[in-house]
């Protein structure tokens, strides 16, 4: 299986990704990054994000990701381009306070349309361990 390593490589996936999977295609800047860039610390190796801002929308990747099968960045990639599409909600509780709902059932349902959703997922969770250095299991 090819890997996806470099910036070019990622903006390829990113166009494939869209076209096949969503109904607009949304000019979004693609990029990796470190996974302490991404977490505040938190050890989550596989982290993604994406954000919007009034200078355009934005998905980084962990670096890690570049040892991971194509289909699994491809994954990463759809999961953060339907947050593009997905609002997030927000949820007031009965004190008033609010927090935010990032993946409600809406996003949840959506995400299943990605063919290789249930594999990606598997093998996320069983190289979760791996170390900066490890190479990943297929
Ligand atoms: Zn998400």
């Amino acid at each position: 299986m090819t890997k996806t390593r470099t910036t070019a490589d990622l903006k390829r996936l990113l166009a494939h990704v869209q076209r096949r999977y969503f109904p607009r295609v949304l000019n979004i800047h693609i990029s990796w990054g470190t996974p302490e860039q991404l977490t505040d610390g938190i050890d989550w190796p596989w982290a993604v994000s994406s954000w919007a801002h009034p200078d355009g929308r934005f998905i980084v990747l962990s670096d890690r990701l570049k040892r991971a099968p194509r289909y699994v960045v491809m994954y990463a990639v759809f999961h953060e381009v339907l947050h593009f599409h997905v609002a997030s909600r927000k949820v007031t509780r009965r004190d008033g306070t609010t927090y935010w709902v990032h993946h409600p059932r809406a996003f949840v349902l959506a995400e299943h349309a990605f063919e290789y959703f249930k594999s990606a997922a598997r093998w996320m969770r069983s190289n979760e361990n791996l170390s900066a250095g490890d190479e990943a299991a297929a």
